[in-house]
């Protein structure tokens, strides 16, 4: 991070620095005097173009045309808009197939919907956070309106097989919604060879503001909006944030440039973390260590100390880390998806993630590696 020099920040899964490049998209827009994007007058025709700009570098990241691409205010409202517009779409299917894993906010939404009389099945994930596709074939039925499943998991970095995945859907004729929040940037994503139908992606995630994302709807599929009016072509009702939606398409635009480049230097980073720490504690263990991982994540678990004291005192010495999903971390229950992946609820409470990304340094981990022992130390003499 540039701004606060002593902060060592290593929650890139929570929210990703904003990059300089998207600030200046962002106040360049807003310096600009645009209007609102659906005025007809000149202000908001500069609006427009902004738009049209972002539209298409978001597009490109994905490997969509323009049409496919919905502005929204993030992943959370993606999600949501994918899902119960699958369900409006088949009103005689009440039936959703997503992971155990998922993130909250496709989870508590499938929990509220499981209120209504929806059904789901959850896929379990083995020891190490992976899927069994097998399962997902079994699981899709007649009555089954979407499958819902996330590419890579925000608390191990775990990924599953959206191809195969994919493939299985379009072999039911079953629509498939990705939640691609944690694989955008990250790994390389082309709708045209990965064939999902809806794909969520959120801004702060790709180094752009929180508040913005978009959700890629496949050409045909006449989704329902969640929020109604005209504006996204009556997809996605609400006057544009157009200051985030140009960040978000130069965040695209940097991603698509260093997704290939900037993920050997992440894991050199995230690697040089994890080994680094495995060699200094021999009770660490990495929680889907076994598995295909996105190149940012670790998580770690630390023998059997308390996850959330050794996060106050690195949070003390400037590091920032997580327990969890950020939307999650400070409630009492143990992380879901490490109790999927078979770990006791105190295996659970013991484990960290550290997320690196495009701003970490060789010397930021190295800092880490000189500091933990210290803590890790005191954490014992606490605990005896
Ligand atoms: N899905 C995943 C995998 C995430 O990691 C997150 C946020 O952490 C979300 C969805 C929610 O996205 P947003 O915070 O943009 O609503």
């Amino acid at each position: 991070m540039t701004e606060q020099k002593n902060t060592i920040y290593l929650d890139y899964n929570a929210l990703a620095p904003i990059a300089p490049e998207c600030m200046d998209a962002a106040l360049e827009c807003m310096r600009w005097g645009i209007g609102n994007a659906s005025s007809k007058h000149h202000a908001g025709e500069r609006a427009k173009y902004f738009m049209i700009e972002a539209r298409a570098q978001v597009a490109a990241l994905l490997g969509a045309q323009t049409a496919e691409i919905v502005f929204t205010s993030g992943g959370t409202e993606s999600i949501h808009t994918a899902i119960y517009g699958a369900l409006a779409l088949a009103p005689h299917k009440r039936h959703l197939v997503t992971s155990r894993v998922e993130h909250p906010a496709t989870l508590q939404l499938l929990k509220h919907l499981e209120a209504q009389g929806t059904r789901v099945t959850y896929l379990p994930v083995d020891t190490q956070g992976r899927i069994d596709v097998r399962q997902l074939q079994q699981a899709i039925t007649p009555d089954t309106a979407l499958v819902s499943l996330m590419w890579a998991n925000n608390e191990t970095g775990v990924v599953f097989p959206i191809a195969e995945i994919a493939a299985i859907c379009n072999a039911h004729k079953v629509l498939l919604h990705c939640d691609a929040v944690q694989a955008a940037g990250k790994l390389p994503i082309n709708v045209q060879q990965v064939k999902v139908d809806l794909l969520s992606v959120s801004g702060h995630k790709l180094h752009a503001p929180p508040g913005i994302g978009a959700l890629f709807v496949r050409k045909g599929l006449k989704l329902p909006p969640l929020l109604f009016g005209q504006q996204e072509r009556a997809r996605r009702g609400g006057t544009a944030n157009v200051p985030g939606i140009a960040a978000l398409g130069v965040a695209c635009l940097l991603a698509f440039d260093t997704v290939p480049l900037g993920v050997t230097q992440i894991a050199e980073r995230r690697d040089r973390l994890e080994r680094g720490i495995v060699a200094r504690f021999p009770f660490a263990r990495v929680n889907g260590g076994a598995a295909e991982r996105v190149a940012n994540t670790t998580n770690i678990r630390f023998g059997e100390l308390d996850a959330e004291a050794l996060l106050l005192k690195l949070d003390g010495a400037g590091i920032c880390a997580a327990q969890g999903a950020a939307c999650s971390a400070g409630g009492a229950e143990p992380s879901h998806v490490l109790t999927a992946m078979g770990l006791d609820a105190q295996a659970a409470q013991a484990s960290i993630r550290f997320s690196v990304g495009r701003y970490t340094r060789n010397d930021e981990i190295d800092t880490v590696l000189e500091i933990l022992p210290q803590i890790v130390a005191s954490l014992v003499a606490d605990a005896a």
